[in-house]
């Protein structure tokens, strides 16, 4: 493209030359033929000249033969006036002859007009000094006639040799004519080609304008759309939510291309398939390594085109051609965009986009990571790593809501360990917090997935168990006393001894329907489970 724009500005500039110089030679040319004009219309001048000089040359010769004939003064006074006239024309036909480097052959006419004109004084004197007669004879001599005959011999050699002029001088004409007609057809083909070329290079530069302008359209939509998704991808939560959100805005960016969007478990181990757009080729893989890819191998944009190029084992064809950017933040892969299309050209187009769309999304899940850790923060116990008391509260109204529309039963097992305080001061604070740690995992260990286990304060813990029955709960809390008599914690190279604990059990729907009564409930129980000596399990029928 580039070298073709080249040679295309190397022929610009040597037609522009060539024109330049048909431009230069026609001048040339016609100056030269204005030159030949004007000879040629001196030699016509000329030519005039002559031959009024030859005509007034006969009227005075014959006003004079009148004058000796009749020695009338009326034909002296005409012939004087001719003379003068004669006088003019010579002087005239000299500076022209002279002018014209042709003074030779008008040297030779005049010197015989001006002999013939002597002659004719000569004759006038005669006339006047010893009459007609004389003269008459003079005249019959034949000398005046002889003369006369060269003169008009010296008059057609003249006129010969300005014809012949005019004659070379048309010539010149005709062969300037025809150069400036073979100029025209060749200064029109250079100009129609300069034309065509500057109508190519227009209709380039504004189709390139055109390309631009549309390429800024496109670019400064889709920065919009990634600004969305920036402040969309800000205000979601979770990871589930940010899926939801980039499933959508992939959609609008990548309108041409099919994709999915992996992202990384918070074990490392793996990164899922939480998001696709269009309409896959490929049978995405639900679930792959990180070495799977090679984007996430390289950790850079990977672009494959077709079957030429190592294929990333998370796909499954070999004729695709795909692009893999990985998602990173602050050095680490938190996921992978999987683009595909069918065409290469597509790819390449929307390459530079995707991996500025891969920064900002990277930096987005950078950040909902954060405030899920920071949100984990909020709702956990430090210490045991349950859930925390505030955390209890939402979600136990929330639990209760749901047992009511489900017409389902809820719960509560409320667990306070034994003397603790003395176990404190017999052990230390810190036995204290590892025994505290310990019976944390341990009562982990002992709920199902959708229980809640929470430290309630100091060593008061909560279990809220949806969906179970007042049997199940109790024998839950048994089952949970007795595991006690096994938790072994060692502490400073020592056996600690073990504790036991009080259990209270509260269920909907026979002991109440509202949170705060079925806690407070929970809690009666608990303390009657004390009073009765501790290390047991009571239920609200209890009290
Ligand atoms: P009871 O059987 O009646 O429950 O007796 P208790 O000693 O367990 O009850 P009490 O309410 O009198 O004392 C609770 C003790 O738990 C007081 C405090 O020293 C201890 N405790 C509370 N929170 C922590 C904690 O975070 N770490 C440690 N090491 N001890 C704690
Ligand atoms: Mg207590
Ligand atoms: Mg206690």
């Amino acid at each position: 493209m580039k070298t073709l724009k080249h040679k295309l500005i190397v022929f610009f500039i040597v037609a522009l030359l060539i024109l330049g110089s048909l431009t230069a030679v026609t001048l040339v040319i016609t100056r030269q033929e204005q030159a030949n004009n004007r000879l040629s219309e001196q030699s016509v001048e000329h030519l005039l000249l002559l031959d009024s000089v030859v005509t007034t040359l006969f009227e005075a010769e014959s006003s004079q033969r009148a004058y000796a004939a009749t020695g009338s003064g009326i034909f002296l006074v005409e012939h004087q006036v001719q003379r003068d006239r004669l006088a003019r024309g010579i002087a005239e036909l000299e500076s022209v002859a002279k002018a014209h480097n042709e003074t030779s052959l008008a040297r030779d006419f005049v010197g015989l007009v001006r002999q013939r004109l002597a002659m004719m004084d000569e004759l006038i004197l005669t006339v006047e000094a010893q009459g007609s007669d004389a003269a008459i004879d003079q005249i019959a001599l034949g000398t005046g006639k002889r003369l006369m005959d060269q003169i008009r011999n010296s008059a057609s050699a003249l006129l010969g040799f300005e014809h012949d002029q005019i004659t070379a001088r048309s010539m010149i004409t005709e062969r300037h004519l025809q150069q400036l007609l073979m100029m025209v057809p060749l200064a029109s083909g250079v100009s129609i080609v300069l034309f065509i070329i500057a109508i190519v290079f227009t209709l380039a530069a504004m189709r390139r304008n055109q390309r631009l302008l549309d390429e800024l359209d496109s670019t400064g939509r889709d920065i919009r759309v990634i600004n969305e998704l920036s402040s969309s991808l800000q205000s979601s939560e979770s990871r589930e939510d940010a899926a939801a959100i980039l499933s959508h805005y992939l959609t609008r960016l990548f309108p041409a291309a099919a994709g999915g969007l992996y992202l990384m478990r918070s074990s490392r181990n793996h990164l899922e398939l939480v998001a696709t757009w269009g309409e896959p080729g490929d049978a995405m893989a639900v679930s792959m390594a990180p070495s799977d890819c090679w984007a996430l191998r390289l950790g850079r944009t990977y672009q494959r085109s077709g079957d030429s190029d190592l294929r990333c084992h998370h796909l499954t064809l070999d004729d695709h051609s795909t692009l893999c950017v990985p998602l990173m933040a602050q050095g680490d892969i938190v996921g992978m965009i999987h683009i595909e299309s069918s065409t290469l050209e597509t790819l390449e187009k929307i390459k530079p986009l995707a991996e500025f769309t891969g920064t900002h999304i990277g930096a987005a899940l950078a950040g909902i990571s954060l405030r899920e850790s920071l949100r984990q923060q909020n709702i956990r116990d430090p210490l045991t790593g349950l859930f925390n008391r505030r955390y209890l509260e939402e979600t136990l109204d929330r639990e209760l809501h749901r047992a009511r529309r489900g017409n389902t039963r809820l719960s509560l097992i409320m667990l306070d360990i034994d003397h603790f305080k003395q176990f404190n001061d017999h052990h230390g604070h810190q036995a204290g917090d590892l025994l505290l740690k310990e019976f944390g995992n341990n009562l982990r260990a002992h709920v199902r997935g959708q229980d809640i286990a929470c430290r309630y304060g100091g060593e008061e813990f909560m279990l809220v168990m949806p969906e179970a029955s007042l049997e199940n709960a109790v024998k839950r809390a048994e089952t949970l006393r007795q595991s006690l008599v096994s938790l072994a914690v060692d502490y400073q190279g020592a056996r600690l001894p073990s504790i036991t604990a009080s259990f209270g059990v509260a269920a909907y729907p026979q002991d109440g329907d509202d949170a705060e009564t079925l806690q407070r409930l929970a809690d009666r129980a608990l303390y009657h489970a004390k009073a009765s000596g501790r290390d047991q399990v009571a239920v609200v029928a209890d009290l």
